[in-house]
């Protein structure tokens, strides 16, 4: 017997006759004895939909009311659900986020779970063999309301129920059959990994690979949660129900880095459309200047990730470029405008045609020379590197985003990824 948690998105439970597919893959664990939770999101476009709604309504919201409309996709897909399984003869109940509770802290539109107490989940699976069918991306704030966790945030909702219900394994079901070396829409030729460190996979999620929330990585990782991608297109025949010591599995296994192998220098590639540039012309050259530009924009919680100071044209003053995220574009240029008398530039110019494209990988680590090859492989096809950023295990450059294809596909081939 297994105790494992199932997580199915958008795409998953897209109309009733996904629905009943996935009622499938529950019975197969069902009937192998396993003890399940299934974490649910909304039917595909759904979250959209609610959210269109909301700005439509009033473009500046209440973030609690907010909160209470998205939330509502997953309450009608968690009630059907259990109302399939029940018709099957599967004991099963819905639970909304507040009901368990799922306890979040208050920052609505992307709370953090703080706690979850599994015992009484834990008791129905184990003495009711009941199936708990549980809503995602839902959680209960500190003054009692609906809070939402973030766009893709049945993922963590998922892997914090496997935390709290202490289960052998947390499998995320979504419509691709893994994790690949890049997004497979983009480059077919991207390969399926065998497994994946959780440190890769956590730079993978942040640096645009949307497969899995950030929050669901580093949650699994401090946890110890073992993390199953793998696809619900699967006939649910097909694929053996969990076991405890199974090291046979259908899918991309999410693991420490002690259990894998076959170790990459370079594993994966990502790119994140959803940056934005600032550029801020001629600023005054003198100590303090940067805490006068990135102090208020800390203040306004805007995050800054690249940033690139250089001569200005005239040679006396310099330029100073960052990014951050395409949604905090104009709130950012608003707060550069209330601080121009402190900060002193002459001009200031935002953009979005820009991507960032990140190489991702632990071998890094200890092989030098990969910056040096990405950057004459992307100069090669004549792409303009705006910015640059690194880490131990990863490289990003700022491009512009029209080269966003062909630097992917570049890089995926010069590290050699592609699929034969
Ligand atoms: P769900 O609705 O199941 O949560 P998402 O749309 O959030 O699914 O995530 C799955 C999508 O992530 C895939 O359809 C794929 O296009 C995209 N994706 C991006 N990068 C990767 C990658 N490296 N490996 C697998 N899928 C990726
Ligand atoms: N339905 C939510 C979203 O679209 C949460 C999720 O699917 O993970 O962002
Ligand atoms: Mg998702």
């Amino acid at each position: 017997m297994a105790v494992v948690v199932m997580k199915f998105g958008g795409t998953s439970v897209g109309d009733l006759e996904r629905i009943r597919n996935v009622a499938q893959h529950v019975r197969r664990e069902v009937d192998a004895g396993n003890k399940c939770a299934v974490v649910v999101s909304a039917m595909s476009g759904e979250t959209n939909r609610l959210v269109d709604f909301t700005r439509d309504a009033s473009a500046l919201h209440d973030a609690r009311e907010y909160d209470a409309v998205v939330s509502a996709g997953e309450q009608v897909t968690s009630g059907l659900l259990a109302i399939v399984l029940q018709s099957m003869g599967i004991a099963a109940r819905s639970w909304q986020g507040w009901q368990i509770p799922i306890v979040t802290n208050d920052a609505h539109g992307s709370a953090r779970i703080e706690d979850i107490d599994g015992t009484e989940l834990r008791r129905r699976m184990d003495e009711d063999d009941q199936v708990a069918v549980i809503a995602g991306f839902q959680g209960l704030g500190p003054d009692n309301r609906i809070t939402t966790l973030g766009r893709g945030g049945s993922d963590t909702s998922a892997v914090a129920i496997a935390a709290a219900v202490k289960a052998d394994r947390c499998d995320i079901y979504t419509d691709v059959d893994g994790v690949y070396t890049t997004d497979p829409r983009m480059v077919p030729k991207a390969k399926r990994m065998e497994r994946i460190s959780y440190e890769e996979m956590l730079e993978m999620a942040s640096l645009g690979a949307k497969v899995l929330q950030t929050r669901s990585v580093e949650l699994a990782m401090v946890k110890g949660v073992r993390l199953l991608v793998r696809s619900s297109f699967d006939a649910p025949d097909s694929v053996p129900p969990a076991s405890v010591n199974a090291n046979e599995f259908t899918g991309t296994l999410v693991c420490d880095e002690d259990e894998i192998v076959e170790k990459q220098i370079v594993s994966g590639i990502t790119y994140a459309k959803d940056e934005a540039k600032v550029t801020l012309v001629k600023v005054a050259d003198s100590p303090g200047v940067a805490a006068s530009i990135f102090g208020p924009l800390a203040d306004a919680n805007i995050n800054v990730d690249m940033i690139v100071q250089s001569v200005s044209d005239d040679g006396q003053s310099t330029d100073m470029t960052f990014t951050v995220p395409g949604t905090d574009l104009e709130r950012a240029l608003a707060k550069l405008d209330d601080c121009k008398g402190d900060i002193d530039y002459q001009d200031v110019r935002g953009s979005t045609d820009v991507v960032k494209v990140s190489v991702i990988g632990i071998g890094m680590r200890s092989h030098a020379g990969v910056a040096a090859s990405m950057f004459k492989a992307l100069a090669e096809k004549g792409i303009n590197l705006q910015a640059i950023s690194t880490s131990e295990i990863k490289i990003s450059v700022l491009i512009d985003s029209a080269y966003t294809e062909l630097a992917v596909r570049t890089l995926h081939s010069l590290y050699g990824l592609d699929a034969a």
